[in-house]
C-alpha cells in the first residue's frame, strides 16, 4: 500500500510517499502534479524523517460534504427528512494530520464527525455512474468539525450551513492519499474515532446510503469537480462533543490514522 503525503522538511514543502512503512521525497511541486503522474513512484529518493512535518496531502480547490448519508446518523439527529444534501466547506478551514483544531469561542459545542474523503482526479460535470470511479484519484481521512449549537440555530431558521462547519481547523485532512488500486472496495471500510482513547464513532463505508461513484456522480450534476477536490461523503453515528486538551484519533481501514488535538481560541 502506498500513501501520497505531503510535508515540510525544515521549512522546505514537498510531497512524498509512505512505502512499505517507509518514506521517500518525490519529484513533484504539489500533490496535483502528483495526480496527474498517476501517482508515478519511479523517480522516488530516499528522505530523512528526522525534519518532516505532514501537511494536508492537498489543498482541495473545494471541499465538498455531503449530509444524511449514514441511516443511523439521521436517526440520531432527526432531520426533517430527505436523502443525502450538500453543502461546501471553505479551503480555509483545512489543518494538517498531527494538527491542532481550534475551538471557537462563538460555539459552546463543537462536534467530530469522521468522514472518508474521496479525492477528485480529474475535472468534470455531469458525469454518468458508470463513469464515475474514472474520476476518483484515491482516497484520504477528512474530519467535518461542526459547531452543532450554530447548526441547531441555522436548522431552526432555515439558515445554510457554511458558518457552523466553515470555521478556521475545522477540516482536518491526511495521513496521506492512498489511490484507489489499493482501496477496490472503498464501500466496505471499518472507521473509527476515538476521543481521548475512548471510541465515539464505530461503523462502516457499507453504512453509506450513497456509495462513492454515486456520490460523485451526484455532486457533479450540481458542479464542475477539478482535480484535487475532496467530498466529505458523510458521517456515521456516534458523533460527540470535543473539548479543550481533547485528543482525537481517526482510523479508516485501507486508508490510515490521524492524530488531531483540541484547543480553544
Ligand atoms: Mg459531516
Amino acid at each position: 500500500m502506498n500513501s501520497f503525503i505531503s510535508y515540510t522538511c525544515k521549512g522546505v514543502p514537498g510531497t512524498g510517499v509512505i512505502s512499505g512503512g517507509k518514506t521517500y521525497a518525490l519529484p513533484y511541486k504539489d500533490m496535483r502534479e502528483c495526480i496527474a503522474s498517476g501517482f508515478d513512484t519511479t523517480r522516488k529518493k530516499d528522505i530523512n524523517t528526522g525534519g518532516i512535518k505532514l501537511l494536508s496531502p492537498i489543498l482541495p480547490s473545494k471541499i465538498v460534504c455531503l449530509g444524511w448519508n449514514y441511516a443511523k446518523h439521521v436517526k440520531e439527529l432527526k432531520p426533517a427528512g430527505g436523502g443525502p444534501i450538500i453543502f461546501l466547506k471553505p479551503s480555509t478551514s483545512v489543518i494538517g494530520p498531527d494538527d491542532s483544531i481550534i475551538l471557537p469561542k462563538i460555539s459552546k459545542q463543537v462536534e467530530h464527525e469522521i468522514e472518508l474523503g474521496i479525492v477528485v482526479g480529474k475535472k468534470g460535470k455531469d458525469i454518468s455512474l458508470d463513469k464515475a470511479d474514472e474520476y476518483i484519484a484515491g482516497y484520504t481521512i477528512i474530519l467535518d468539525m461542526t459547531a452543532r449549537d450554530l447548526q441547531a440555530e441555522a436548522r431552526k431558521k432555515g439558515d445554510p450551513w457554511d458558518v457552523c462547519k466553515g470555521f478556521d481547523t475545522f477540516a482536518p485532512i491526511g495521513p496521506g492519499i492512498v489511490p484507489k488500486k489499493y482501496v477496490p472496495d472503498a464501500g466496505r471500510l471499518a472507521l473509527e474515532l476515538k476521543v481521548n482513547g475512548k471510541p465515539r464513532q464505530k461503523s462502516n463505508t457499507s453504512e453509506m446510503l450513497m456509495k462513492p461513484p454515486e456520490i460523485v456522480s451526484y455532486v457533479s450534476e450540481y458542479m464542475t469537480l477539478e482535480a484535487g477536490d475532496v467530498i466529505a461523503s458523510g458521517t456515521p453515528e456516534g458523533v460527540g462533543l470535543v473539548k479543550d486538551g481533547d485528543v482525537i484519533e481517526s482510523t479508516i481501514e485501507k486508508i490510515g490514522y490521524m492524530r488531531n488535538y483540541a484547543i480553544n481560541e
